[in-house]
């Protein structure tokens, strides 16, 4: 089924779901002179998601952080195929994806149907909100680019309503109350974004408002950030003592309503808290994609995480192991990171690189069988049954590190096998250029810095776009 697209018929097809983390490296690392490669993903960049709390906050513009995923292709030794669409369903027994453009434009065909030989799935994940009543009408989110946009505009338009003639003190406290929930590491840089906001530039523009502004991060555990060392635990919590923000753990989102949020504290009592603002980062969930595609090997796809993979990145399930999954959509026992996200990508290309040898092996096997070559073919064979012993996935650690404003950092990592746990300004340079290096493209880098040296000078943008 499907139409032709403008490929190589002789080359195997590797069709790659998503423009994220795990697929842009995979694509940067992919020799495709041996393969057709086509990738479809509804959003035709890659998102540096680790700066989005930033352009929440007007620090940086959106397009720094964006790349356009035909930036990255154009560089490829083939043409690679990028289609802008959603993929709507994967059928692993015809081997075929079927996608719709969701974009405003559509044209006369805005839906198809293509074949694979290889799928690399990496759709990443959505925001969890456990059904929580409000939450996806009332609350930002912030995975996206949108989300961070959508943020500031809201963050913008409480303390312009609040800047209104004649309103009451008790509805300027709460348009001027700001929760953020999760306190998760994109629970804690966005408060710490909002902080810095708010004593670099909104006290300077708003002062008689500027003081009344309440930060609130709240936290269904016991602790925020539970991926990083009780030393930098503490010192986030002192550092959002000093910073005024109020952090509330053991305490549970149970409503968003349009106005407030209802929490339940840690003594079981629930309240009924006024808000301005609530921003919802309360972790991951499969797409509905991924639990369509599992819910085709019920039993081996139990894992409710994400899709179950092998050490190779195998889907477990579809038998022509032609399906591979990584990033955020898969619950591999790895953290859904970025860095997990691109050392998979990287490594997959490897392990493509791995299969065409095994495949010459294969080709060069049969023509010798043809010939009656049988000593030729035992050594062939021999090679053919290494060949197909992939080599799994391992990921290396490079640390942890999160923004908390202040112009402070935290960072657990390992240098030279040593773990090595540190706070403060030295660190948020350090992070500063750790992320500056990351990025994909010099263009993005030099965007990145220009926006840090801009918002220096001339403090954040206060317009509300
Ligand atoms: P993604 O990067 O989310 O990419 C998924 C891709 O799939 C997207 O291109 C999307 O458009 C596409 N897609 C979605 N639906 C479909 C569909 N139906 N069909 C086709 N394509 C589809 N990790 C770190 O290691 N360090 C950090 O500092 C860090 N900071 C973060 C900050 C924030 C605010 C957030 C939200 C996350 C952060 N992470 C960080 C986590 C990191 O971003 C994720 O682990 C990473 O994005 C996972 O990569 P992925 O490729 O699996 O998914
Ligand atoms: P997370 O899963 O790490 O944290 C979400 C938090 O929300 C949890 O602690 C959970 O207890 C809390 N929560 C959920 N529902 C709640 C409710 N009703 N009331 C109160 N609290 C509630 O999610 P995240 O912070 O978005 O991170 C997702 C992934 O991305 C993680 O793997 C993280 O490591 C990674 N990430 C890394 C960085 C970094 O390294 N700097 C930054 C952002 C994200």
């Amino acid at each position: 089924p499907g139409v032709q697209l403008p490929y190589d018929p002789s080359k195997k097809n590797i069709v790659v779901l998503g423009s994220g983390w795990a697929a842009t490296s995979f694509l940067k690392n992919i020799d495709n002179t041996e393969y057709n490669v086509i990738v479809v993903s509804p959003r035709n960049f890659f998102l540096f998601t680790p700066l989005l709390p930033s352009v929440a906050v007007g620090t940086l513009t959106s397009g720094a952080i964006l790349q356009p995923t035909r930036y990255l292709t154009r560089h490829k030794p083939r043409q690679v195929t990028v289609i802008e669409a959603e993929v709507k369903a994967v059928d692993p027994q015809a081997k075929t994806v079927t996608f719709a453009d969701e974009s405003e434009v559509k044209g006369a065909v805005s839906s198809t149907t293509i074949n694979y030989d290889y799928l690399v799935y990496a759709v990443g994940a959505e925001t969890q909100t456990f059904g929580i009543p409000g939450v996806q009408e009332h609350a930002c989110f912030m995975k996206e680019i949108n989300d961070a946009e959508n943020m500031k505009r809201r963050f913008m338009d409480c303390i312009e309503t609040a800047a209104f003639p004649g309103q009451s003190k008790e509805e300027i406290d709460r348009l001027l109350h700001m929760v953020v929930v999760g306190g998760g590491p994109t629970g804690v840089e966005v408060s710490g974004e909002i902080h810095d906001f708010l004593v670099e530039d909104l006290k300077q523009w708003y002062p008689e408002l500027a003081d009344r502004i309440r930060i609130t991060l709240v936290e269904a555990l016991p602790s925020v950030l539970p991926m990083f060392s009780k030393k930098l635990i503490d010192y986030t919590i002192s550092t959002f003592k000093e910073a005024k923000i109020d952090v509330l753990t053991n305490t549970m989102v149970k409503e968003i309503k349009p106005q407030s949020v209802v929490l339940q504290m840690p003594d079981k009592t629930m309240a009924d808290v006024p808000v301005g603002m609530v921003v919802w980062a309360g972790g991951n969930k499969p797409r509905q994609l991924s639990v369509d595609l599992m819910n085709q090997y019920p039993e081996l796809q139990k894992n409710r995480r994400g899709i179950t993979i092998d050490d190779c990145l195998r889907m477990v399930g579809p038998s022509d192991s032609s399906v591979f999954a990584l990033g955020d959509c898969t619950s591999s026992g790895y953290a859904p990171t970025a860095q997990v996200a691109s050392q998979q990508g990287a490594y997959l290309a490897g392990i493509f690189h791995q299969l065409l040898k095994r495949d010459a092996i294969a080709a060069q096997l049969s023509e010798t069988m043809a010939a009656g070559n049988t000593r030729e073919a035992k050594q062939l064979r021999w090679r053919l049954e290494r060949a197909n012993n992939l080599r799994p996935f391992h990921y290396s650690h490079q640390g942890s590190l999160a923004y908390i404003g202040h112009d402070r950092a935290i960072a657990d990592v390992n240098i030279f096998n040593k773990a090595i746990s540190s706070g403060g300004v030295a660190t948020f340079l350090f992070w500063r250029s750790a992320y500056l290096s990351t990025l994909f493209s010099l263009r993005n880098r030099f965007l990145v810095a220009n926006d840090w040296i801009k918002c220096r000078l001339f403090g954040r943008d206060l317009v509300r776009d």
